[in-house]
């Protein structure tokens, strides 16, 4: 018998790893107090965090929290389907359709959980699924457990897109694309891409994980800053653990969709309920989200100060006009030593390196949040200068 063994060869893939600095490691955080973790005992200026209108600590979210735990308790108890869909989650859903401009709208436990359920219930084998090389791992997860053809365009070529889409004009086809990149922060085309699935006849899945709440008028997220309706924009999946400081996610879009979701969404019927006091503070969250338009304001005052500050260190940026501002090195060792240096200093940002990112393209993720001041961005700017001038 020579049946491989599966421990050693994930050790050996580890240790691989380990020869190319390409190993993850947790890290434990002791504290959170606004923008300030505490990481082995120090006191960190946060850069990481995807709380990008400051929410997760918010006194409002947390009454709501503790509130609805006192009415229901912590868990849903059961799947939505089975008896642990509350009012809370269904006032929920009604507030995230009114906020996006769509018919209906339905709550999944985790964003990673939404992609995954809607792609497999579009899709079957021998449909099409063309995304942006770029996209969120859970988008090409869903795709490949659909069974569907997966067809990678390069990133943002809508040209590439259409010749992928063309070569198979008779399968049935969804378009998938992230609206807002999560390591480089920049835009998807999106008018191109509607305007291409139109003609194409193919289902456009945007994921605006990172839009929602940054973007748009009352941030109602990207979609809704390209004014695109419900028709182009078919299916609208953003998650509740960024800008809005939860957890969770949700698909928005027609009545029909959502009804075949309930029916056909693995991911949705076959899972705990999301606890009803997060769906609480949900709410909480979209509220102020929606209405407190001060925290976009002071978030986008932030981003030009960072970009103007890292022009005049000659730290080269890449083209992100959201809370996503990557610095990008190159090579992963260097990325590994230029947030250590970072950490000596006083500064979680973390490195990210392949195969989260193309070889060679490793980088300082940098977060921007409504929380940190521009004295803070002026003191990373300055260390950010410096480290990277010493790992030159
Ligand atoms: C974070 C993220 C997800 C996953 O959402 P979770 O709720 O964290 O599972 C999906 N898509 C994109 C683009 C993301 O950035």
């Amino acid at each position: 018998m020579s049946r491989p063994d599966l421990l050693q060869r994930l050790a050996a893939r580890h240790a691989e790893r380990g020869r190319h600095a390409l190993l993850r490691r947790l890290r434990t955080v002791q504290a959170v107090q606004g923008p300030r973790v505490v990481v082995d005992g120090r006191v960190l200026l946060n850069f990481a965090s995807n709380d990008y209108l400051g929410l997760a600590q918010h006194p409002a979210l947390v009454e709501a929290l503790v509130a609805a735990a006192g009415r229901w308790g912590v868990g849903a108890t059961a799947a939505h389907l089975l008896g642990g869909h509350r009012d809370e989650h269904a006032a929920l859903e009604e507030e995230l359709a009114a906020w996006t401009g769509r018919e209906r709208a339905l709550l999944f436990s985790t964003g990673y959980l939404a992609n995954l359920g809607v792609l497999g219930a579009l899709l079957q084998a021998g449909d099409l699924c063309v995304q942006d090389k770029w996209n969120h791992a859970c988008l090409l997860d869903g795709a490949r457990l659909a069974g569907a053809e997966l067809r990678r365009y390069p990133h943002a070529d809508v040209a590439a897109a259409r010749r992928q889409l063309g070569a198979l004009p008779d399968a049935a086809a969804v378009l998938a694309t992230d609206a807002v990149f999560s390591m480089d922060g920049d835009l998807a085309p999106l008018p191109a891409l509607a305007a291409l699935c139109r003609e194409q006849g193919a289902v456009l899945h945007v994921d605006d994980a990172h839009g929602l709440g940054v973007l748009g008028p009352g941030g109602a997220g990207s979609v809704c800053a390209a004014g695109l309706t419900q028709d182009e924009v078919p299916v609208l999946m953003a998650t509740l653990g960024k800008a809005l400081g939860v957890a969770g996610a949700f698909v928005a879009g027609s009545a029909a969709l959502i009804e075949g979701l309930v029916q056909f969404a693995r991911s949705h019927v076959f899972t705990t309920a999301m606890p009803p006091a997060l769906a609480a503070a949900t709410r909480a969250a979209v509220r102020i989200a929606r209405f407190e338009d001060w925290r976009r304001d002071q978030l986008a005052r932030l981003i030009t100060h960072f970009r103007h500050g890292a022009q005049a260190r000659g730290i080269a940026l890449l083209p992100s006009p959201t809370p996503i501002q990557p610095v990008v090195v190159g090579d992963s060792a260097r990325a590994l030593a230029v947030a250590r240096r970072l950490e000596a200093d006083g500064f979680y940002v973390p490195a990210i390196r392949p195969p989260t990112v193309p070889a060679g393209r490793a980088r300082l993720r940098v977060t921007l949040s409504a929380q940190h001041a521009e004295a803070q961005l002026e003191a990373l700017l300055d260390a950010l200068a410096a480290a990277l001038a010493h790992e030159d």
